[in-house]
């Protein structure tokens, strides 16, 4: 039996057929630029894709498509479940959760924290319901995994209080992603599942990293926000807050304008001026542009600063996970990245790490303790399992 696996953004839906047992994704793709007269709906289907127009459709058109499609495809019969994904869980959610009124209301209560994503995962959450009247929803958030970080990772040193009254704290995101590397870096690295110490890096358009000891997440570089820590694509990562005073005081902007520019207008992109997606940043560096060339730099020189740093909550380093768009396929930033670990022990194997690229997996460092591996991450099949497990427990 197969799981329907929800992805519901604000102009946008992606979805994915996923069998739980055997892993196989029978379908996948995205409604994209929901509400406008471009809308599409994206599939793709044993390797080949295809695209058709739904102008104008929003969420629910969007999902009611998707289910003619998987009716003509004979997957809509049968279904074991839907998992949605969940971006904010704040402090309620520590693992994944079957929909019931009382986890709407806590979904909803979570949207101060998670204003951009929550409302429309409630939205999808609420059409898959009156499809699929008598099937097993399941919510799985972001945050849930790292719900196990102790008090001094997620305690900001700021006023007590704003913790108490607002929920001011370290949450952390991509949380399917590091749970679902972590995993299965286990097996490919033979480190036992009750004693490893990992830190894994999802590096796609957002990125982040998480330490990870026996399967649980003890600290992670996202805060309560997804803005934290790495350099990403358009975001800045960590930077002095009293950034936001003072360029919105210098330029006679709103601060939230200045806090936006640090969300979309940074990063790859903000250092660059030329592209957020780090294919156009890396053949700009290779052919002589400084300003890439820089970004390339400091977005490597953060990332293995940031590693080193998470192996104080591990004690020790056994491996090293890349993963995401930039982390399974970019052999020039893990290269970087490692020859700055090197004191780590991290040796790269330059043939073995040029030889990765996306779905290959494997070791990228000669030695073994520690090792840097590529795990492809699978956000979709992690949901469809945690799905299918709450399913059939019910
Ligand atoms: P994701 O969000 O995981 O899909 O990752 C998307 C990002 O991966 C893109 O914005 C690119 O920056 C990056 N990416 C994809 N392919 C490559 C590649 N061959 N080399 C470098 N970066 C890549």
């Amino acid at each position: 039996m197969n799981v329907l696996v929800l992805n519901c953004g604000s102009s946008s839906l992606k979805f994915a057929v996923i069998d739980p047992d055997t892993t196989v994704e029978h379908v996948s793709g995205i409604a994209q630029r929901l509400g406008s007269p471009e809308a599409s709906l994206d599939v793709r289907r044993n390797g080949s894709r295809s695209s058709r127009p739904i102008a104008g459709a929003r969420h629910e058109a969007a999902l009611r498509a998707v289910v003619d499609l998987l009716r003509d495809l004979g997957l809509a019969d049968g279904l074991l479940a839907v998992g949605h994904r969940v971006v904010h869980g704040g402090s309620k959610f520590a693992g994944s959760m079957a929909i019931t009124p009382e986890v709407i209301a806590q979904v909803e209560e979570c949207v101060p924290l998670g204003p951009l994503h929550n409302p429309s995962n409630l939205v999808g959450i609420r059409i898959a319901q009156e499809l699929f009247p008598s099937l097993v929803q399941v919510g799985v958030f972001d945050t849930a995994f790292h719900q196990t970080m102790p008090p001094v990772a997620y305690t900001y040193p700021v006023p007590y209080e704003w913790l108490e009254r607002h929920g001011v704290r370290r949450y952390g995101f991509h949380g399917t992603s590091h749970r679902f590397v972590a995993q299965r870096a286990l097996a490919l690295a033979g480190l036992p599942a009750d004693d490893h110490a990992l830190v894994t890096a999802h590096l796609g358009n957002g990125c982040s990293c998480a330490a990870v000891r026996n399967g649980r997440s003890v600290d992670t570089t996202m805060g309560l926000t997804p803005l934290e820590g790495l350099m990403m694509g358009t975001r800045s990562g960590s930077v002095d807050p009293a950034i936001i005073g003072h360029v919105a005081g210098a330029e006679k902007r709103p601060p939230q304008e200045v806090l936006d520019a640090l969300n979309k207008g940074s990063g790859l992109l903000g250092v660059s001026g030329l592209s957020n997606d780090m294919r156009t940043v890396e053949e700009a560096a290779a052919a002589g542009n400084a300003r890439a060339g820089l970004a390339l730099d400091i977005f490597c020189y953060v990332l293995a600063k940031t590693v080193a740093a998470l192996v104080v909550p591990l004690g020790r380093l056994d491996a090293l996970v890349f993963t995401g768009g930039i982390g399974e396929n970019s052999a020039t930033v893990r290269e970087r990245t490692l020859r700055q670990l090197e004191f780590l022990g991290l040796s790269v194997d330059a043939a073995a790490n040029a030889a990765h690229g996306r779905g290959t997996r494997g070791r990228v460092t000669t030695g073994l303790k520690p090792q840097a591996l590529v795990v492809p991450t699978n956000e979709e099949l992690m949901i469809a399992l945690d799905a299918a497990g709450i399913a059939r427990a019910a």
